[in-house]
């Protein structure tokens, strides 16, 4: 990881080496119960940040409802208000929410037109000043800066061999970012309390552009994959675009970002991010669990049941675990389907279980930190393993 400039966010440090996980409510901020609520939800699924709309004034309204709610629920999670257009009036007519909010994130291209825009620009960053507040200034190719977008088409026009439209799009993208950012500063807001991101869809251009931007600067980068998509081409897509940067040390702050399948919990995008950073290596969030795919071996679809039980339930655990035993989420498990690769994938983890194969002696055999300690046998297999595993967590 390389040196960026550390931001404090609440309780939380962006850029100071650690990747910090965040996500965004879908909600309406105007539901002040039902906004708490799902910040709630994402916070202890381990989401360290969690961002809201404050696109309105009802919204804008309940944000300190909001925060109260959490506080008596003693979530301390850090919020962020996302403002597009009408920032800079919400920021002034509702200085309890400017107050309440851990940061503002604003949109470079969209924080307001002609010779308003930097007269409003100025007027959020003069709250953030006058509040001790972080900024993001978080760029999107669907909103870009007009004015400088038609400025750089006309300079490109010009050149003997110009941009490709996507070229362009990303160099604007930056450009647009970079100089809100140094703006930002010349009003007076340090370079400690500003964090950058430039988000886009597609994977090759966000990796150009991370990579350029992180050679430009030393703001913190929060990086995401914007409309990154559904199901698996939205969690394919984000992991492709975020571990190639991750790898190369880029990137401070993460947020997946996946169009949720219908009643799917919104906690998702917070699961997919710590798995992409504990597949990495980077950070452990709870216990990896090493499961074979199954094949013609498997007498049964029971391994696979015992693999997602094993997972839901120490998923479950989590929250209690991480606060009772904090060291658990370094732990292996290894479920797996028969005696081919079953005992020696087991004996390498702190705990596993190999389950009987086609053809062999129906019995389950348990090891723990290399040694067989249990043969379980019957019907109860799955919840006799699950109590083991809870005993070993504690001891
Ligand atoms: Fe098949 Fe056994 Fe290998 Fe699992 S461990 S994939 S059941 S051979």
């Amino acid at each position: 990881m390389t040196n960026r400039i550390p931001v404090k966010v609440g309780n939380t440090e962006v850029g100071s080496g650690r990747v910090v996980v965040q996500s965004m409510t879908n909600t309406d901020t105007a539901n002040a119960k039902a906004t708490a609520q799902q910040i709630y939800e994402l916070h202890q699924a381990g989401s360290e940040l969690v961002r809201i709309t404050v696109n309105n004034e009802e919204s804008a309204a309940a944000v300190p409802e909001i925060i109260d709610r959490l506080r008596a629920a003693r979530c301390d999670v850090p919020v962020i208000g996302d403002f597009h257009y009408n920032g800079h009036r919400l920021l002034q007519d509702f200085p309890e929410c400017a107050e309440k909010l851990a940061k503002y994130r604003i949109n470079p291209g969209n924080v307001g037109f002609g010779k308003k825009r930097d007269q409003q620009f100025e007027s959020i960053i003069q709250v953030a000043k006058d509040l001790n507040k972080p900024v993001r200034i978080g760029g999107n190719w669907g909103s870009l800066d007009q004015k400088l977008m038609a400025r750089m088409m006309d300079e490109n026009a010009r050149l003997i061999e110009p941009l490709s439209s996507e070229a362009l799009i990303e160099k604007a993208l930056i450009e647009s970012v970079l100089t809100s950012a140094r703006q930002a500063e010349s009003f007076g807001l340090p370079a400690e309390k500003i964090i950058v991101s430039c988000k886009v869809s597609g994977v090759q251009s966000l990796i150009r552009i991370y990579q350029s931007l992180h050679q430009q600067c030393d703001y913190a980068l929060h990086l995401g994959l914007t409309e990154a998509g559904m199901g698996n081409k939205g969690i394919v897509a984000s992991t492709a675009a975020l571990s190639v940067l991750l790898q190369q040390g880029i990137g401070d702050t993460i947020r997946v970002s996946l169009t949720p399948e219908p009643n799917q919990a919104r906690t998702e995008e917070v699961k997919v991010a710590q798995q992409i950073l504990q597949s990495l290596e980077l950070q452990s969030f709870k216990p990896e669990v090493t499961a074979c795919p199954g094949c013609g071996r498997t007498t049964s679809e029971f391994f696979q049941v015992l693999a997602k039980q094993v997972t839901e339930h120490m998923d479950a655990k989590m929250p209690q675990w991480r606060l009772s035993h904090p060291g658990v989420k370094e732990m292996n498990v290894a479920v797996m389907g028969c005696i081919v690769n079953g005992p020696g994938e087991s004996k390498h983890a702190d705990i596993g279980i190999s389950l009987p194969g086609t053809g062999e002696t129906p019995s389950a055999p348990i090891f723990i930190r290399g040694q067989k300690t249990h043969t379980l046998k019957g019907d109860n297999i799955a919840q006799q393993f699950i109590d083991i595993l809870d005993e070993f967590v504690v001891q």
